[in-house]
Parts: C-alpha cells; structure tokens; sequence
C-alpha cells in the first residue's frame, strides 16, 4: 500500500478529498478551523514533495445545486493565510474551468474545487460524476475521515481510477491506525467506556464490543435501561423499555463471554432536569419516583477509574451524565481524568464520537490522552464492526 511518506509526488497533481465540512457565521467566517486544520500537513506535504494539490470538500447539506452560504470560496482566504499562497479556485468541481486549472496548475500550486455536494451524483457515488473528478488528477489522497463511512463518489468510488496511485492522508492514516490499535492490536485488558443517552443509539457497539473487550463500563442515560433490566427502580431517569429485552441480553452475553459488565451502583439524582434542580446522590436502583438519575455517583466514579488504570487499552465514548450542567459533569469530569492519569501511565486511549470529545474538550484534557478521533459518525460505525467504504476502497 502506498503511504503518505513514501509516495513520490513530484510532478503529480494529487487529487485530495478532505473534510472541509466548518461551521461559517453570516458573514461567512469560518468560526471552528480544527478540519481544515487537521487536513493541512497532507497538502504541505504534497507540495513539499514537488506535486500540486487540487482540494475537494463537501460543506453543508446543499438541496439542489450550488447555494452561495455552502460555497467553498468563503474558505480562500484561510487557506491562503495558512498555506502561505494564493489558492486558486474552480467554481464547478468538474466541467472545463475545473479541467483547465488543473491541467495548468504547477508544483506547489493549489487548486480548491468548489462544493462537490452541488451535484447530488456524489452522494449518491455516480461512477460518471467519479470518473470526471478522477480525469483532474494523477493520483488520489483520502483524508477526509469524517466521512469515510459514506459510499460517495469522491471519498470511494473514485479510487476506482487509481488503482497503482490512492492513498490515505496523515489525518486518515492516524485515524485508522488508532482504531485498528485499539481494536485490533490484541492487548489487554481492553476497556471500552461507553456512555451517552440512549441504548437505542449504542447497541450494535455495546454487541461488537462484547467479543472484544475485557471490561464494559456502561453510564450516561443509557445505564438507567439497564438498571431497570436487572429490576431496579428508576424513578423517572430516560429509560428504553423497547430495549430492556436487549440490555438483558446484553448482561447476558458479558456474562457467557466473560467480560466484566460495569453498570452504576450510585448515582446523582435530581428532581428537575436543570441546573438548579434539587439533587441527592442514592443507589442506582432506588431512585424516588419523580427523581431522574443525571449523572454517575462517587462509589461508581471510583470503581471507574480504578479500571481505566489497570487497561493497557481504553476506548471512551459517550458522557457519564448530563455534562453541559455544571451540577451533573463530575462523573464526566472523573472519568476523562482517569483516562488522563492512564495515558501518562503507558495506557493507549481513544476518546471519539460525539459528546465525549465536546468532554474532553471542554476539560483541556484533548492533548493528554492518546487520541481524540475526529470523525463521528465514521468512528462509531468502525466500532461497531462495519467496514468503511472510504478505507476499504485505499486498502483494497
Ligand atoms: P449521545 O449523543 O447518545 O452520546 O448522548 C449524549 C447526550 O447524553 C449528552 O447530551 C448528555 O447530556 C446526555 N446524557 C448523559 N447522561 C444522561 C442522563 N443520565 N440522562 C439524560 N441524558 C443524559
């Protein structure tokens, strides 16, 4: 497989697809740069390497057609700043003015192909629509991890037409490379601390993960659908009773495969869901009626932590609590500390998808664990066991 450092760019026009997909104020100013950020060392490097990098992104949900609030143009002047040049910019992705920059761009030029969600063929990964991006470059970069669990034209089905010349950017080299470290490396123990609101959402990586880890921690709102499950009173916490059939098969399932199943024995209860409600700590399955569980309990928080500090692998995703309250973030707090305490210890953790970064953002703590993911929804469907069209079609 081709690498990031060893492929030869020289000469090449590198036809990269990134995750340009930033949150633009009315005014069109990007408010959050981290993705552009994180797709940055690919394009330097291309460019240190004697090539030329023609850019393509996705950004917003277009309907029909180009719409001026998702153009790609709002972000030159980023670009520019950032990579020192004078970005050129072709306001079709595909079509002569596209096919004319990139045939005339020189090493260490760039070229930003302007939204390729303005043509509805790439979502749904037209081979033609592919086959024309494909006609712009000489080989293909995939650093848009952030969608790499989409079948689309530009993030796989255009590798296709590069069979000898596609390859992953650092950005999805260190993704994948995280992922397969901690399911995959085989090192143990592996615990994977999963959280959030609902089992609904969960379910197929709380299954996936069964067969993989040593121990399962289980908070958030979701850890009420199982407290119930194993008839304890819940008060009125969120619970799924469509799933309570699911969490006992999942109690189940840890039990027959030998897995350690953490489930809360404490929680913080309150008797609103907001900030200044009333609160008391009490035992996970004797919550008062009219009382809801928001956040995990000190005994649960300990026991926690003590098994993030005995794993050679953690994997967390998923708050403890209702962590956007100040009253309800301690668990989330504790538990994103003790991933920190580990990883100074030698302990690999991933901290990805969704409301756990917001976590571990919101504590400073991003740079002290061993990697935060960046993608989503693509990191949630790898742990869930699904292949990833976008990696799969690099690999393959
Ligand atoms: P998810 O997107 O499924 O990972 O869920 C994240 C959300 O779950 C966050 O907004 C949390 O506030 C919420 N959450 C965590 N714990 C609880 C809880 N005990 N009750 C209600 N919501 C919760």
């Amino acid at each position: 497989m081709n690498t990031i450092e060893t492929y030869n760019f020289k000469g090449k026009r590198a036809l990269i697809r990134v995750d340009f997909n930033v949150p633009l104020n009315e005014e069109f100013k990007i408010t959050d740069t981290t993705r552009i950020d994180a797709a940055l060392p690919t394009i330097r490097k291309i460019l240190a390497g004697g090539g030329s990098a023609i850019v393509m992104s996705h950004l917003g949900r277009p309907k029909t057609g180009p719409e001026n609030k998702f153009s790609l143009k709002h972000l030159l002047p980023y670009l520019n700043e950032k990579l020192g040049l004078t970005v050129k910019f072709a306001d079709d992705c595909i079509g002569k003015t596209a096919n004319d920059l990139a045939a005339g761009l020189k090493p260490g030029e760039v070229l930003l192909l302007e939204n390729l969600r303005f043509y509805k063929e790439e979502e749904k990964g037209d081979v033609e629509f592919s086959k024309k991006l494909a006609s712009l470059g000489d080989c293909y970069v995939n650093d848009a991890f952030g969608t790499a669990h989409r079948a689309h034209a530009s993030t796989a089905i255009i590798a296709q037409f590069f069979p000898k010349d596609k390859l992953f950017g650092y950005l999805m080299d260190s993704e994948v490379a995280s992922l397969k470290k901690v399911l995959s490396s085989g090192e143990h123990p592996f615990t994977a601390i999963l959280g959030g609101a609902k089992v609904s959402g969960k379910i197929q990586i709380i299954n996936h993960l069964i067969d993989k880890c040593d121990n399962l921690i289980i908070g958030g709102g979701m850890m009420f659908t199982f407290i119930k499950a194993m008839g304890g009173e819940v008060g009125s916490s969120l619970v799924e009773d469509d799933f309570i059939e699911t969490a006992k098969k999942a109690i189940a399932d840890a039990k027959a495969k030998g897995v350690n199943l953490l489930i809360p024995t404490d929680t913080v209860i309150a008797d609103a869901f907001n900030n200044e409600a009333n609160t008391k700590t009490v035992k996970t399955d004797q919550i008062p009626s009219g009382w809801m569980g928001l956040d995990i309990g000190p005994e649960t928080a300990a026991k926690f932590e003590e098994v993030i500090m005995k794993s050679k692998i953690v994997l967390w995703n998923g708050p403890m609590g209702v962590f956007e309250m100040s009253s309800f973030e301690k668990g989330t707090k504790e538990v994103a500390m003790a991933l920190t305490k580990a990883t100074a210890n030698g302990t690999y953790t991933l901290v990805g998808g969704g409301d756990s970064v917001a976590a571990i953002n919101k504590y400073n703590l991003a740079k002290k664990v061993s990697y935060v993911s960046t993608g989503g929804g693509a990191m949630l469907e790898y742990i869930e066991g699904r292949e990833l069209p976008g990696v799969a079609a690099i690999e393959s």
